[in-house]
């Protein structure tokens, strides 16, 4: 049979778009490697609103209203307030009921099914599958992005524990910043309820020691452990010749939190859009396809590129310099303004609001004389 659309892949970017093009009535296939949807879940599950209001109120656990950031020293500020900034979610739950609902709008999603090359229009695992158009979203490690000779971005290593915590506000998330906690990045507290959180990190060195570490600080034992990874930087290319990558797989991720699930589902947005008028116009080209390119990077991937700029200076702080920003950081008119402006999934304005507010900030970051070129 000769499928309108294969997806590779049924993490949440595959299968919202199996999802919408099957509710448009195209014959989709859905190939997934696991067994299971959503396990092992390697994600620590903190969305913004903004994914639900993507996919409606699906796998929430509890809202998340504030945060603790802690410098290296262990000094900290306090933000949020009552206003509800995102969710914490049940990350094998939120992938389930994705697939329930591709499922239900007459997806075919077959598990078990490793992909092992793409060779348009053909598709290679147990079975051989045809598709006219086929969607890469098999994540970081993408065998339909090697098919296609694009190369992979660079990937932080990151691990995580649930750990037995009792929360005194299951609503405050913990951030610990610092080279000696998280080279390059930060760590993370999040409550799943009054017992249990998922204590996490990513890190440009030894992920596994520095988590090992942080618990020791924290005086927490690990139940469980996951490791994953995260991609930073953009990959040259993100269709070819009837085929799209999308998430992971086309490392459409915020370089500031790793945070990857809303701007993956705003490009799966743009995918299903050109998909569709692929489809209709009946020209799957690389050509047509590059339309889905322009959509997102003309659209989240304006925030991703601001993203990756401000990884860029944020790895070259150093411990003490992390100390003085949140030193300074405790100022009652900078708070109001990460409350009013603070958006999980848009950082870079509440950024650049807080240093013309506070220019001093200025001389903990080291911002290159030519501000840095990225291609986009
Ligand atoms: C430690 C950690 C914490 C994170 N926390 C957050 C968070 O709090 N919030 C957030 O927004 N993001 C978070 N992320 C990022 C987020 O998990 C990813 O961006 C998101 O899961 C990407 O979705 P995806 O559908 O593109 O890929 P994935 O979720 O990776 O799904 C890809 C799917 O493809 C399947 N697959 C892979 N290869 C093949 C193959 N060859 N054949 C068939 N199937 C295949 C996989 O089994 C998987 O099911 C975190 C990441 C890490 C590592």
């Amino acid at each position: 049979m000769l499928y309108d659309v294969i997806v590779v892949g049924a993490g949440p970017m595959g299968l919202y778009i199996g999802e919408r093009l099957a509710s448009s009535g195209y014959d989709v296939l859905i190939l997934e490697e696991n067994g299971d949807i959503g396990n092992p879940s390697h994600c620590a599950g903190l969305f913004s609103t903004h994914v639900f209001d993507i996919v409606g109120n699906i796998g929430i656990l509890h809202p998340a209203k504030k945060a603790r950031i802690y410098a290296p020293n262990r000094d900290y500020i306090d933000i949020g307030n009552d206003k509800t900034r995102g969710y914490v979610v049940d990350r094998v739950l939120f992938d389930r009921e994705l697939a329930k609902r591709a499922v239900n709008r007459g997806a075919n999603l077959q598990l078990k099914e490793r992909v092992k090359k793409v060779k348009y229009p053909e598709v290679m695992a147990s079975s051989r599958y045809k598709g006219r158009i086929i969607v890469g979203a098999d994540g970081l490690n993408s065998v339909v992005r090697k098919s296609i000779g694009v190369k992979a971005p660079k990937i932080i290593g990151a691990m995580q524990t649930i750990v037995r915590y009792e929360a005194e506000d299951i609503e405050k998330v913990h951030i610990f910043l610092g080279n000696s906690v998280a080279k390059g990045f930060f760590a993370w507290l999040i409550p799943l309820d009054e017992n249990f959180a998922k204590v996490g990190l990513a890190s440009y060195h030894a992920p596994w020691d520095s988590l090992k570490n942080l618990l020791k600080k924290l005086n927490l034992k690990p139940l469980s452990i996951v490791g994953g990874g995260i991609p930073i930087g953009w990959v040259d290319r993100s269709y070819a010749n009837g085929i799209i990558l999308v998430g992971d797989a086309a490392s459409q991720v915020k370089a500031t939190s790793g945070g990857g699930v809303y701007p993956g589902l705003k490009c799966a947005q743009c995918a299903v859009k050109i998909i569709e008028r692929a489809l209709e116009a009946g020209d799957h080209s690389s050509s047509f396809l590059s339309s889905y390119e322009k959509c997102w990077k003309s659209g989240i991937g304006r925030e991703l590129r601001r993203a990756l700029i401000l990884h860029k200076i944020y790895r070259k702080i150093k411990d003490e310099e992390f100390n003085g920003i949140i030193r300074e950081l405790k100022d009652e008119k900078l708070i109001r303004v990460i409350n009013e402006e603070g958006d999980i999934d848009y950082p870079s304005r509440v950024v650049f609001k807080i240093l013309k507010r506070k220019p001093s900030l200025l001389k903990y970051l080291s911002i290159p004389a030519r501000p840095y070129r990225i291609q986009i």
